[in-house]
């Protein structure tokens, strides 16, 4: 999950990332009035989860609370990249002599972290990193320092390498190690600041952030989930969430519920090749109901997938094994009866292989549910549930 800016000054500010006051507003009166309580020169700044903000006329600097105003009524409402911004930050106003980068990231291609550095920070950072790679240091982090923390050493290494003048040295390394304390201890995949800028003052201060934070180690955080973007959520991913389905919503036309991720994968696949000979339609989610596939559990995939406006035929594929096949079809029988006349609205195609498939066949062709045809291969029920959504 991708934290917004205002999101992520805030975390920083919680682990000592040394950050200028800022507040959140959504109307140009509520900029206004955060203007005046932060005081001075403020930069009114849009609040979406895209980079280059700066460059497409999202970051305004305001003289005051009535320039403020004026500034955020410019900015809310315009569109950045595809991203319209409904929020702006107002923050105190850096004098800002250079303009550094630095992140840390997880490495997966190198099963490590990443310290990565440069005194070229600012809205040029990704054409460096194409043009002038050695201006971009990066620096290997070993998880040791996921238990012990970012070392004086290793902060100083990255400060090397990157090659930070004398005189700020120190303030980067520090900013470096309540920096990485926000990687570890709010379990995130990225953290970034561009820039970190040295004020004319001589003060190092994050004047952007960026964080992306691990949602598989939500459990951990019980105040992350106030961070999540609910407005702009997919209603089907939430609604699906809310059940705790593992569902992603992709842009086809062909319903997939499997059980097992490995399984929904390759039944994607699967589906996208069938789909080239029917009018290239293609599979419209991913959907895991995961090992005991129960009616609830069947019924409340099949509700979110019916629902789906741009659903044309569902493809139930499951493999049974600890839940044997019989389950799974009197799963989808009492789902049936859950759901009404919502069932039957989609051709459906079920695939029934495994632990008693036999048995679970029979089960839905006694039932006659309607619009349930069954086909007894996986490539055989993809290609007959992509002709049925092509056919529609
Ligand atoms: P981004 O373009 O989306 O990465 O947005 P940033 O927050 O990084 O802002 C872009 C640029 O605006 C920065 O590189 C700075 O040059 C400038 N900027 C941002 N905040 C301030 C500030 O407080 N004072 C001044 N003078 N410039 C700022
Ligand atoms: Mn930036």
């Amino acid at each position: 999950m991708d934290l917004f800016e205002y999101q992520a000054r805030d975390i920083f500010a919680k682990h000592g990332v040394p950050v200028l006051g800022g507040e959140v507003a959504e109307t140009p009166e509520q900029a206004e009035a955060a203007a005046e309580k932060l005081g001075g020169r403020v930069v009114v700044k849009a609040q979406v989860k895209v980079g280059g903000r700066g460059k497409a006329g999202g970051v305004k600097l305001a003289e005051g609370p009535a320039d403020a105003k004026e500034k955020a009524a410019a900015i809310l409402g315009m569109d950045i990249k595809g991203h319209t911004v409904h929020k702006v930050m107002l923050a105190q106003t850096a004098e800002i002599e250079a303009e550094y980068y630095v992140s840390f990231l997880l490495d997966r291609s190198n099963r490590t972290f990443l310290a990565m550095a440069s005194v070229e920070g600012g809205m040029e950072i990704e054409e460096i990193a194409v043009s002038k790679p050695e201006a971009l240091a990066k620096v290997p982090v070993d998880a040791a320092a996921y238990h012990e923390g970012l070392s004086q050493e290793k902060a100083d290494e990255i400060v090397k390498a990157a090659n930070f003048p004398h005189h700020v040295a120190d303030q980067v390394a520090a900013t470096l190690v309540t920096l990485w304390d926000v990687f570890v201890k709010e379990d995130a995949t990225l953290v970034e600041v561009n820039p970190l800028v040295k004020t004319k003052a001589g003060k190092i201060v994050a004047l952007d952030g960026k964080v992306s934070l691990d949602e598989n180690a939500s459990f951990r955080h019980e105040d992350h989930e106030a961070l999540e973007d609910k407005a702009s959520a997919d209603p089907l991913e939430a609604k699906a969430k809310a059940k705790h389905l593992n569902y992603v919503k992709l842009d086809g036309e062909v319903g997939i519920i499997g059980n097992g991720a490995g399984l929904v994968m390759s039944t994607l696949d699967v589906v996208a090749y069938a789909g080239e000979k029917h009018g290239n339609v293609k599979p419209a989610n991913f959907l895991d109901i995961g090992g005991g596939a129960s009616a609830e559990v069947m019924a409340n995939g099949l509700d979110i997938i019916l629902n789906d406006p741009a659903v044309k035929s569902v493809f139930v594929n499951v493999f049974g094994g600890i839940t044997a096949c019989d389950a799974v079809a009197n799963g989808i029988v009492e789902a049936f009866k859950l759901l009404g006349a919502e069932a039957g609205s989609k051709p459906l195609v079920v695939r029934l292989d495994g632990n008693n498939a036999e048995l679970g066949r029979q089960i839905l062709v006694d039932a006659k549910l309607p619009g349930v045809e069954q086909v007894d291969t996986m490539d055989g029920a993809a290609d007959r549930a992509a002709e049925l959504a092509n056919a529609r």
